[in-house]
């Protein structure tokens, strides 16, 4: 940057003399002359300073090498004229997974600046590792048209850190050290292994990770395919890591569906959310099991580093667990690195499930009923039911504090049982002496529940206890429930619409990026989220994003239903885009029972919105 500046300023001087003609022209030609000789010493000096430090290499945008430096010859044993215009693929070791390199090709070429470790295959077939820096340089139109790495040998600390890590994993001989299902050391070894790597980590002064994971859904796996399906999974999973980690680190199973994976030699804090994105793309590929049995599983991830968050492997453990936990309760499917206020949520989170397990029981529910407006006749067309809970211990605690909650710890599926029941047995009760015209009842029904074998099963029973007609309620699902299980989500929502059941798709537009999927499903409506809604009257983004969902939707035979819908602005515009169905405070908040029928007369009204 320094000495582009002051070629600018040199060039602009030029310029100006040019255009001038000035008498002192020759004094002033004497004065460029003298600052472009001290720019050109500045830069030299700046060049042999980075070719006496650092390899470095530009390659043009496909990664033919247009520059090589002294550096890069020595260390990769080709000779310049070898290296310039050959691609920089000539290096590849076959290490990495193509995913890394795509990753890192993303970036650059995004114009972002790149930072990894790489292992590279010099001429003669050896081995060096580089810490690289890669620097797009781009045009006026901040298009990338260069990128410049600047390299620095590692391989000593690398070799280092494999050394370690084979002479931990040739420690394989000890029944006691070693889980049976997956031939990986256990809880044991970990312990053992732990204590030498942090010795090892302080007397180089390096750092070292703790990843603690653990696969999402697993007991829904176990419980609705069998322990053997179970274990065979794991192995899979185990295989997966091992072959992944390589010699980077070690694989450890814990219990259950719990790894741990210990990295003994950390470079950097960027290195370790580069390898926490690794492995979760392991989990993008689906598990084929014995018999053909396909299934997908994700990890949630919680890391701890040393010495930062702690000295030894007790406290590493657990506040790789905590994060891990916040990670699953978070989103699932991702990884968290821990952090001192991960504690406080940590106890809260265990706190609600705490009382969550009682409160089903202890009659601490209730159902709130929030109405679904017909936009075309303005009457009431649906109730949505919503979950409320009143705990004495803790106050009112929002749907989205527990529902995430209920959904890992399995808790869910009696509440939506709960809320079910509760709800058909209740619109029974309305439809029989309250409504004028049949009003339907919406469920919200977690992917957790949604997916277990045999779910229309549950609603069967339901319908059948409750004795409503199946045409009176509708399911909520979210993107979620069929993300990857369409194949068995089809024969379920089927075995609904033959019931006579209704599904809508809720929160439409935030998920699943695929429509494809849409006409596959034997569903009737979408439900787009309250987020697009909620901007429309001032962002024409969002209308041109409702008007395109409205329109498909159409075309697929679904109806359309906005949520979230908070002023009247929203509900003319919704008009003209021929949207079906309206929900939200402005038309009323979710009420308990009582107030709901109190107010039912109130909001089916046409006037509420004309
Ligand atoms: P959802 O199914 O999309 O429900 C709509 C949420 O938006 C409700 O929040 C509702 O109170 C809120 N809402 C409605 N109109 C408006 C509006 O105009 N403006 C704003 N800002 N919000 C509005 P709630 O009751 O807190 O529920 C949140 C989520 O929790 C629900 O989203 C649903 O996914 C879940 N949930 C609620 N009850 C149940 C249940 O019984 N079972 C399951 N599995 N999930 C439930
Ligand atoms: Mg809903
Ligand atoms: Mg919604």
């Amino acid at each position: 940057m320094f000495a582009t500046n002051q070629l600018t300023n040199v060039i602009d001087t030029f310029q100006t003399l040019m255009r001038n003609n000035d008498i002192k022209i020759n004094q002033n030609l004497q004065e460029c002359i003298q600052q472009i000789y001290s720019f050109l010493t500045d830069f030299s000096y700046l060049k042999h300073a980075l070719d006496s430090s650092v390899i470095v290499a530009a390659t043009d945008i496909s990664g033919n090498i247009l520059y090589a430096n002294d550096k890069f010859c020595q260390l990769s044993k080709y000779n310049r004229e070898e290296l310039l215009g050959k691609n920089h693929r000539i290096l590849n070791s076959g290490h990495h997974s193509k995913d890394f390199f795509d990753r890192m090709w993303k970036k650059i070429t995004k114009g972002e600046i790149w930072e990894g470790e790489i292992k590279n295959k010099a001429k003669d077939g050896s081995i060096y590792w580089v810490k690289t820096t890669i620097v797009p340089l781009k045009n006026e139109s901040d298009q990338p048209v260069m990128f410049m790495s600047l390299r620095t040998d590692i391989t000593e600390g690398k070799l280092a850190q494999e050394k370690l890590v084979t002479t931990l994993q040739n420690d394989f001989h000890h029944m006691a050290f070693h889980d049976n299902i997956t031939n990986l050391p256990n809880r044991r070894k970990f312990n053992e292994d732990m204590a030498y790597i942090i010795s090892n980590a302080s007397e180089n002064q390096r750092k070292a990770a703790v990843f603690f994971l653990d696969l999402d859904r697993f007991k829904q796996i176990n419980d609705s395919f069998g322990h053997t399906v179970g274990d065979h999974l794991i192995k899979e999973v185990a295989y997966r890591l091992k072959a992944a980690v390589g010699t980077n680190g070690v694989v450890y199973r814990f219990a259950g569906d719990e790894f741990i994976i210990v990295f003994p030699d950390i470079e950097t804090n960027e290195i370790i959310h580069e390898l926490a994105k690794q492995i979760l793309v392991l989990f993008e590929e689906v598990f084929i099991l014995k018999n053909k049995l396909e299934i997908y599983t994700s990890p949630s991830i919680g890391i701890s580093l040393f010495p930062e968050h702690g000295n030894d492997y007790d406290s590493l453990l657990k506040h790789a667990d905590t994060a891990m936990y916040l990670a699953k309760s978070n989103s699932r499917n991702n990884y968290f690195v821990y952090n001192q206020d991960m504690n406080l949520q940590y106890e809260e989170t265990l706190l609600i499930e705490h009382h969550l397990r009682k409160a089903i029981e202890s009659d601490e529910l209730e159902l709130y009923y929030q109405p679904k407006l017909n936009l075309k006749t303005g009457n009431i067309n649906g109730v949505e039911a919503l979950l409320r809970w009143n705990s004495p211990f803790l106050g009112n605690v929002p749907p989205s504090k527990f529902i995430p909650i209920a959904e890992d710890t399995g808790l869910i599926i009696s509440l939506d049982e709960w809320v079910l029941e509760k709800a058909c047995q209740q619109n029974k009760d309305w439809n029989r002496i309250g409504f004028s015209h049949p009003v339907k009842i919406a469920v919200n029904i977690s992917p957790q529940h949604f997916r277990l074998p045999n779910f229309e099963g549950v609603v069967k029973k339901v319908l059948d206890k409750t004795g409503l007609n199946p045409n009176l309620l509708e399911i909520e699902i979210t993107e979620h429930s069929f993300i990857d299980n369409t194949e068995e989500c089809i024969t379920c929502l089927t075995k609904l619409n033959k019931l006579g059941v209704s599904v809508a798709i809720d929160d439409f537009g935030i998920g699943y990026s695929s429509l494809n999927y849409l006409r596959k499903l034997p569903i009737h409506s979408l439900k787009i989220d309250r987020t697009f809604i909620q901007e429309m009257a001032v962002n024409s983004d969002d209308i041109a994003i409702v008007k395109a969902i409205t329109i498909l939707a159409h075309e697929l035979n679904l109806k359309v239903v906005a949520e979230g819908i908070e002023t009247s602005e929203v509900i003319q515009v919704l008009d003209q885009l021929g949207c079906d169905e309206i929900q939200g405070y402005y038309i009323s908040r979710p009420l308990p029972k009582k107030e709901f029928e109190q107010n039912f007369r109130k909001i089916n009204m046409k006037e509420i919105y004309h």
